[in-house]
Formats: C-alpha cells, sequence, structure tokens
C-alpha cells in the first residue's frame, strides 16, 4: 500500500499536512535547487550520485549549510520504505527558506528542506519501441543550467510546446544550432558506431544517467565524444546508423525516431541504442535486486 508521506525541515507527515510559507523564497523567487532519483523495487538508484549532484546544486547557490541537520542518506531510504512506494521517484527540494520578501539573502538562513516518494510506471517496451519524437526549440534558459535550479521557466514552456506540436520533449536548441540538451534530459547522437553528447559545461545539466551511459559505452569498446553538434551533422551522414536518444532518471534511455519533421535513420530505435539501454537496465536491476528484463535486442 502506498501513502504519500513527506519529510519537511526533520519531520515525516503526510504529504497534505505539509505547510509551506507564502514567502518562502523557493515560491517567490525559484530560489532553490531540487533532484529526482529513481525508485524500483522499493530501494533508491544512484542515490550517492544524485546527492553529490545536491551538494554542487547547492555549494553553486551559496547554500551548502543547508542540509546540515538533515542526513538524507539515511532519511530518503526512511521516506521510500514509509511510503510504500515500488516504483517510481523520489523528489527532493532545498530553499532559501521563508522570510520576509527581498532579493539579498536571508540572515540567519533558514532553508526549506522536503523529500517525498511518488509511484510512476517504467517506460513500458512499447514506448520504447515506438520510440519518441522531439520538437525543437531556442534554448532561452540562463547562462548556469549547470545548477539543477527549481528555476524551470524555459523548461515548462518548451516543453508544453513541444507537446502542443505532438512532440514527446522539447529539444534545447543554441542560436548557432548546436543540440544542447531535452527539456529534461541530456541528448546523444550515435554516427558510425560513436556517441556524441554535449560537453558538461555551464550549458546543460551533468546528468546521472549520461554520466552512465557513458561509462558503459566505453566499457563496451563504443568511442565517445563530448562535443557539440547540430541535427545536420548527425542525421545526414549515410553510414551506419544515425541513431538519436535522451536520456534521464525517470525515462533512462529513449530512442529518438523523428525531430519535428526530420526522421532519424530508418525511423526506428537503433541497435546501439537499445543495446546501452539493456546493459542500463540490467546493471539497474543488479543494483536493486530484481531480474533484469528480457533483453530489448
Ligand atoms: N537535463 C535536464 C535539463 C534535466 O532536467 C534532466 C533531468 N533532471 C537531465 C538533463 C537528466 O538528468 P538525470 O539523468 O540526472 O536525470
Amino acid at each position: 500500500m502506498e501513502t504519500e508521506i513527506l519529510y519537511l525541515n526533520g519531520e515525516f507527515m503526510s504529504l497534505a499536512e505539509g505547510l509551506i510559507g507564502v514567502e518562502d523564497r523557493g515560491f517567490q523567487l525559484g530560489d532553490g535547487v531540487y533532484e529526482v532519483i529513481k525508485v524500483m523495487n522499493g530501494r533508491l538508484v544512484w542515490a550517492e550520485d544524485h546527492l553529490e549532484r545536491l551538494s554542487r546544486s547547492l555549494v553553486e547557490v551559496r547554500l551548502s549549510e543547508a542540509l546540515q541537520d538533515h542526513p538524507l542518506p539515511s532519511v530518503l531510504p526512511e521516506l521510500v520504505r514509509r511510503s510504500g512506494v515500488e516504483q517510481g521517484m523520489v523528489y527532493i527540494q532545498v530553499t532559501r527558506g521563508s522570510a520576509p520578501r527581498e532579493f539579498v539573502f536571508p540572515h540567519p538562513p533558514c532553508p526549506t528542506v522536503l523529500a517525498y516518494a511518488r509511484s510512476r510506471p517504467a517506460p513500458t517496451v512499447e514506448t520504447i519501441l515506438g520510440g519518441i519524437v522531439l520538437h525543437a526549440v531556442r534554448d532561452q534558459r540562463w547562462a548556469r543550467c549547470d545548477i539543477k535550479s527549481t528555476n524551470l521557466l524555459a523548461a515548462v514552456l518548451a516543453k508544453e510546446e513541444a507537446r502542443e506540436a505532438g512532440a514527446h520533449e522539447a529539444l534545447f536548441m543554441a542560436p548557432d544550432g548546436m543540440v544542447r540538451e531535452g527539456g529534461s534530459s541530456n541528448v546523444f547522437a550515435v554516427v558510425d558506431g560513436t556517441l556524441r553528447t554535449h560537453p558538461l559545461d555551464h550549458r546543460i545539466l551533468g546528468g546521472i544517467t549520461r554520466r552512465r551511459v557513458i561509462e558503459m559505452a566505453r566499457d563496451r569498446g563504443y568511442r565517445v565524444e563530448e562535443r557539440g553538434f547540430t541535427l545536420d551533422e548527425v542525421l545526414s551522414p549515410a553510414g551506419a546508423g544515425p541513431e538519436l536518444f535522451v536520456a534521464a532518471t525517470l525515462i533512462d534511455v529513449m530512442p529518438v525516431v523523428r525531430v519535428d519533421g526530420r526522421v532519424v535513420g530508418k525511423g526506428r530505435p537503433g541497435p546501439v541504442t537499445l543495446a546501452l539501454l539493456d546493459a542500463l537496465r540490467r546493471e539497474q536491476a543488479l543494483l536493486v535486486g530484481v531480474r533484469p528484463p528480457p533483453a530489448l535486442t
């Protein structure tokens, strides 16, 4: 049985009981950061990596003390246990807290720390094998996309525009035509057996899934280049491929079969994409102690 449990500022309560101040800076100023961790078989997947990234985000927004009284490595498994979530996610948010509305930091600091778990089905085999469609949009986000900030307005507008265009995910494009990342995912291309993805810098979020995909690809002998690319570069060559996929915590690796009007490769998931997804799913299954799902390749 699943119950909606919230961890808020050191206490567990029902989600409905959780109260955040009207002047919480996360609400008024978007002055906060967040994380999303996958839950499988009631266990957190790659929690250390996510908590490390959360710490980094907190340092970058000068909120590094916020977690001092919140031992998330033990709080989160307890939260998942109390919530009864088997398959889904944990959402964590840390803001600079509630204080009379001013742009400058409140003194003393009074951060809000919260987390809750939610059930959510993993993508079905039909969805994976059908692939998804991307809709390209101009990247209008701020210049620190490496911080997992709750300022998500540009992503909200981009993803809604994608949905209205009949696509599943937005594709953030730089003004010079370089592919940056998805609305809430990193993007990889496969051209002649080589993986290409945007380098880690302030223009993209350093995805945890991105990092794992790169490691697994290298372990399996694929070449990986962390180098920007345009759609023309990766979709035009006639050689093996091309393939395109997005990677993120709640969707793992998801094949892309079309970008707006342009069909990717043969219009169905490519073999490298599916091999990497199989490897990712095997690793996760091993980690949480379940039998790996049947291979897709
Ligand atoms: N880029 C952006 C902009 C995102 O919002 C996300 C999802 N959090 C990702 C990439 C993928 O990151 P991760 O693999 O850590 O979920």
